[in-house]
């Protein structure tokens, strides 16, 4: 794969697509807000005063470097707020996740940065992403360790299969009562047909805001991968439209309320004699029938064990000891 030319994208997708977020704080700074870029691709803007009581957002993308839509969508959503920032009315943490991934035109440059949210890394602390996400942990950290109580993260993605619900998210199941509601009600604006409750942490940006920092937290799948500059920002309106409504305080209605599942069982890849019958184009949420063997691994199988059982990442080249899958089940109805 060749690396992206860049030379020929607008002005604010250009910025944000090599990092150079700073490019857009001028206008923040110039109506008032105090903007800091603490590490590479990560701006913040706040209110002048403490303790004000506003939300705080961190919106992060390109995290998987080739997952391109949601960076011309925030580009889109953050060059308009630029033109009237007195309309932000939250305090903001944007993370151009992977810059590195981005300029390649790659997932990754070492290895999945999406599961290096954890202490514990193994073979993987020499990487290139376990380094950058020491950088995001401490930068995220910063940022929400100065906010108030109300705090949520829009870890934006696509998917990388086809799938039942183009755009769907994740959400830790840790994320709870009030907070959860709010939650998945705007993952519906925001054009999202299922939610699913996670209760496995597996290294995930969002599962380690939701852990460490309380934060209202999904990783949110918007469609399929495109190039960037190529996306059919059609497919994201909604998403647009939402983001762009909850930094200026406002709330979009009408939209239906995304099916939840939650988790019943997650494929992990014990050993490279890991076979997986599911195939690897399965699209996410196909429905599987009781008795189906998923995978088997070594003396381990896998199996459907109740109809109503869906099958959502089905990937059997991960690493050992990673995920392959996970299987869930309608919780609401
Ligand atoms: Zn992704």
């Amino acid at each position: 794969m060749t690396a992206p030319s860049f030379d020929t994208l607008p002005a604010p997708l250009r910025a944000l697509a090599t990092g150079n977020v700073g490019a857009f704080a001028a206008p923040f700074a110039a109506a008032g807000f105090v903007v800091a870029t603490p590490a590479r691709g990560v701006l913040t803007v706040r209110a002048p005063e403490a303790h004000t009581g506003r939300p705080g957002v961190l919106l992060s993308v390109g995290v998987h470097g080739d997952e391109t839509g949601p960076v011309e969508m925030v580009a889109g959503i953050l060059d308009a707020l630029a033109r009237a920032p007195h309309e932000l009315a939250v305090d903001l943490m944007l993370c151009v996740a992977h810059v590195d991934a981005i300029a390649a035109g790659r997932r990754f440059i070492d290895a999945d940065l999406n599961r290096m949210f954890r202490t514990t890394r193994h073979d993987l602390v020499n990487t290139l992403e376990a380094v950058r996400a020491d950088e995001l942990v401490a930068a995220t950290s910063a940022f929400f360790d100065a906010c108030g109580p109300v705090r949520w993260h829009l870890d934006l993605h696509t998917a990388i299969r086809a799938s039942r619900y183009p755009a769907f998210a994740i959400v830790p199941a840790l994320v709870a009562g009030a907070a959860r509601d709010a939650l998945v009600a705007w993952l519906g604006t925001a054009g999202a047909e299922a939610v699913i409750l996670n209760r496995v942490p597996g290294g995930t940006y969002s599962y380690w805001t939701a852990e460490r920092h309380g934060a209202a937290a999904s990783t949110v799948e918007l469609g399929r991968v495109g190039a960037l500059g190529g996306n059919d920002l059609a497919r994201f309106d909604a998403a647009h439209r939402a983001v762009a409504a909850l930094l200026r305080g406002r709330t979009v209605t009408g939209a239906a309320p995304p099916l939840v599942f939650d988790t019943v069982r997650t494929i992990t890849k014990l050993s490279e004699s890991f076979s997986m019958r599911v195939g690897r184009d399965t699209a996410n949420f196909t429905p599987l029938a009781r008795g189906d063997v998923i995978a088997t691994d070594g003396g381990t199988v896998y199996t459907v064990e109740q109809d109503g059982e869906y099958i959502v990442f089905p990937n059997p080249d991960v690493r050992v000891g990673l995920r392959a899958g996970i299987v869930v089940r309608r919780c609401d109805g």
